[in-house]
């Protein structure tokens, strides 16, 4: 996402970016040598994974959706599974009071109440799930969106539900993923799994859902309805609003975009199929036959990142932000709450380069000048303890100090190491041990990598 702090800091530097094309300049400078960095150790993920999400529901044209999702999973730890914990992310903002989100266990568990602000709720299983089998829960859901312009809101008869439908929590180091919401940024973390969403829309509305669209098929008079497939999909998105589609494809995706009738979209279509073929190009396939860009003028987080779909302001730097995410937190996932650097920083980096552009006040020899003691390596709760604004730390922050990086390094070495680590750990969930362990063996025989660590504020 683009946090309101990192907006803010964006705003800042209006007429001020530094337009010297490093990455492009220092590309006649690369070393011929190219990156082999040996496999890193992906974070366990043994627990209830290999999950598929069933959803089929009907969304209104005033921000409610009902229906009801089946949720399918294998065991793959050691030992059996007695319970497993559903994260209700929707409630993160307003708590219990009201609950956005409410789930009914229909079959395959028992829930207790809610707890963590009503944002994660235990369900004894009905029979404990062996090491290796697949077990199943079927739930009601009920979302009722606050009229907010934000990621999870309603507004300008637009409905976001972005993570707003329950999903498992992972396992770290054996116990579930219970980590607190906060505010600023994405604090989730959410394994990759299949969905298939049958979603029943008010006719003369647009949708945007995770997934390929499939055929429509019959609907209730005034309505429509379409199932939408995703063989791996991260942060989960349903958006319906009065918007006007312009559609190009590029590499084997379809990228449509979808704006406000006052807008005109087309200018952001080519920003983003630009971006997706250049990011492809260079990380790799995304997987994906469908990208949804809509255009969502005074969204409270300027911007945010979903598997196919993304929310933006209309500015074309957003939506190559955006669109760089489906590569650093779509297709490779992290844990949003510990380490958000390996999202924001990689995603800024990428559409630093793809623009050509420095984040501006980039001082290559002082890349964090301007964010007091923030550290790369900071979690979220260390950002939002921090009394200063420093959270742009981890978006140009860490940018300039991977265009240091690139300097260095002659500017294909690092890209190339960016590719590798996207192919490691595509569809799983990245680490900053890994991705260290990916710089050291990337990193030229007399480069001194924890003076660069240190340079980049990535030990703690
Ligand atoms: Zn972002």
């Amino acid at each position: 996402m683009l946090s309101i702090a990192a907006a803010n800091h964006r705003a800042d530097r209006q007429g001020g970016v530094r337009s010297v094309r490093v990455a492009v300049l220092l590309a006649l400078l690369a070393l011929s040598a190219s990156a082999a960095p040996t496999p890193a150790a992906a974070m366990s993920t043994a627990g209830p994974e290999q999950l598929a999400y069933t959803l089929d529901a009907r969304a209104t044209a005033n921000g409610q959706l009902a229906g009801s999702l089946g949720i399918a999973f294998t065991n793959t730890g050691t030992s059996a599974l007695s319970e497993v914990w559903l994260r209700l992310w929707g409630n993160g903002p307003a708590g219990c009071r009201p609950q956005r989100v409410k789930v009914t266990v229909l079959s395959g568990g028992t829930a207790a109440s809610p707890e963590r602000n009503c944002t994660a709720l235990r369900v004894q299983l009905a029979t404990p799930l062996a090491a290796g089998q697949r077990g199943a829960l079927q739930l009601r859901v009920q979302v009722r969106l606050p009229r907010d312009n934000d990621r999870f809101g309603f507004a300008n008869g637009a409905s976001y539900y972005g993570d707003g439908i329950p999903v498992v929590a992972p396992l770290r180091d054996g116990q579930p993923d219970l980590d607190s919401f906060i505010a600023l940024g994405d604090p989730f973390l959410i394994s990759a799994a299949a969905w298939r969403t049958t979603l029943t829309w008010p006719a003369g509305l647009a949708a945007a859902v995770t997934g390929a669209r499939q055929a429509a098929s019959a609907a209730p008079a005034g309505w429509q309805r379409a199932t939408f497939d995703a063989a791996s999909a991260r942060d989960f998105m349903i958006a319906v609003g009065p918007w006007r589609a312009t559609r190009t494809s590029r590499d084997g995706t379809q990228i449509t975009v979808l704006a406000p009738r006052s807008l005109r979209g087309a200018a952001m279509l080519r920003a983003a199929a630009s971006a997706f073929h250049s990011f492809t190009s260079s990380y790799g396939s995304a997987e994906e036959s469908e990208l949804y860009v809509v255009l969502t003028p005074g969204l409270i987080s300027q911007g945010m990142e979903y598997s196919g779909v993304v929310l933006s302001e209309p500015d074309p730097e957003t939506v190559v932000h955006e669109v760089a995410h489906q590569w650093f937190s779509q297709l490779v996932g992290s844990d949003g709450w510990r380490t958000p650097w390996l999202d924001e920083t990689l995603t800024t980096y990428a559409e630093m380069r793809q623009l050509g552009n420095l984040p501006q006040n980039c001082d290559l020899e002082r890349p964090f000048a301007d964010y007091g003691r923030a550290r790369l390596s900071w979690t979220l709760a260390d950002f939002d303890r921090d009394p200063q604004d420093v959270y742009g730390a981890i978006y140009d922050g860490g940018a300039c100090a991977f265009a240091a990086l690139d300097e260095e390094w002659g500017g294909t070495r690092f890209p190339e190491l960016l590719r590798a680590y996207v192919a490691q750990y595509r569809h799983g969930l990245a680490d900053t041990a890994g991705f260290i362990a990916m710089l050291r063996a990337a990193a030229p025989s007399d480069y001194d990598v924890d003076a660069f660590l240190t340079f980049a504020r990535l030990t703690s």
